[in-house]
């Protein structure tokens, strides 16, 4: 093992992520790299997982007042339209028509049309379901079934739906696409100017997907640098060590922490089936707004998968993106945390959520608020 954080190799942490004595050796090391006080740094990570490691590990409480670690859009339930979801509750009023979905997309609100756990309770058919696999065999056993899987998430799960969709899936199964892709949501942080952005922690997991390129021409752009990051205390720390780093050395790229999990070009297998079935288009994100070229769309050779080719809707126009007092726009931007927030742990708590980012494992208010109950003394 290194003695020495300065020079470390993730590769040869080995098993120890969650080492005490390395970590504080990395918080010192974060130190020394901001030891002008009157410099600050504020670096973003985009990724749900990231927040629950940091805020769950403490690894702020490691960090000096001028280092500063903010969540960002990571949290794939959140941005996910309300539209979309008024959308997916619609259809569930035909009678033959079964929706599925992932468990965390079950108790998210749409302002004025509740949850699809609301509109379960309600009798609306709506199944919960681990893989999209399991949402196609559903609708082969049930051929008198429409049954329309709600498919949302990042690039970490858009190759299962691409996969599935080649494999030629039965005519009685179509998808509500609410993919998005992250870089061109950091491309807009960037550009708005809201938050003074000095780098960002990019997620491991889609990273092992994307490959590091779709990255690069934001570090060159902005002249921020990047680090793919895992997801264990160390993998996060080393990964301000590496941010600190370049801006100590004046460079600005997209540099590999998790060389584990993530190469160059990433898996170019799951890219070229994600180009088979889908196009990029200009998409909305949930009080955000659209941002070009962020979402997916199915080719015209998969258009007969779109639910709209299956069930007649109509779906009105929503009023509110998210509930009235609800900050949730300015939480997945980075402008506030959820703290800051008058309703967070008040009218808004993971049991009763308010917003979307109070719900499932990644919203950034649900982790803030896991990780306070757990405190002893709160
Ligand atoms: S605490 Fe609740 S109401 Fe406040 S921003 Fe978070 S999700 Fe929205």
């Amino acid at each position: 093992m290194e003695d020495s954080f300065e020079n470390m190799d993730p590769l040869q942490i080995g098993e120890d992520y969650r080492d005490k004595d390395l970590a504080l050796k990395a918080g010192k090391r974060i130190r020394e790299l901001a030891s002008d006080e009157k410099q600050t740094y504020k670096f973003m990570h985009v990724c749900g997982t990231h927040e629950y490691t940091i805020t769950h590990s403490g690894l702020r409480e490691l960090l000096p007042p001028n280092v500063e670690v903010i969540a960002g859009p990571g949290c794939p339930v959140c941005v996910t339209p309300p539209e979309d979801i008024a959308l997916a509750i619609t259809i569930t009023k035909q009678p033959n028509v079964l929706l599925t979905t992932f468990g965390d997309m079950m108790r998210v609100p749409a302002t004025g049309w509740g949850s699809l756990n609301s509109a379960r309770s309600k009798g609306a058919k709506i199944q919960v379901v681990y893989s999209m696999m399991d949402a196609i065999e559903i609708a082969r056993k049930n051929p008198d079934l429409e049954v329309v899987h709600f498919a949302i998430g990042f690039e970490t799960t858009t190759p299962p739906t691409a996969v599935e969709l080649l494999a030629g899936p039965p005519e009685n199964f179509s998808v509500i696409v609410s993919h998005r892709v992250i870089p061109p949501a950091q491309e807009l942080l960037l550009e708005s100017g809201e938050v003074g952005l000095n780098g960002f922690i990019l997620p491991g997991h889609v990273c092992t997907i994307t490959g590091m390129r779709p990255y690069m021409p934001i570090s060159e752009k902005w002249k921020v640098p990047q680090v793919v990051a895992g997801f264990e205390p160390l993998d996060v720390l080393l990964g301000l060590v590496m941010l600190l780093t370049q801006i100590d050395e004046g460079r600005a790229e997209v540099e590999n922490e998790y060389t584990r999990a993530v190469t160059l070009d990433g898996n170019v297998r799951a890219q070229e089936m994600i180009s088979q079935v889908f196009e990029t288009v200009d998409a909305k994100w949930r009080a955000i707004g659209t941002i070009p070229k962020s979402g997916l769309a199915l080719r015209s050779e998969f258009a007969s998968f779109d639910v709209r080719e299956h069930v007649s809707v109509d779906v009105e126009p929503l009023k509110f993106e998210v509930p009235p007092g609800c900050r949730c726009g300015e939480v997945l931007r980075g402008v506030v945390g959820p703290k800051e927030c008058p309703l967070f742990g008040k009218k808004c708590t993971p049991q009763q959520p308010v917003g979307p980012c109070m719900v499932g494992q990644e919203g950034t208010c649900s982790i803030v608020y896991g990780a306070l109950a757990s405190k002893p003394d709160s």
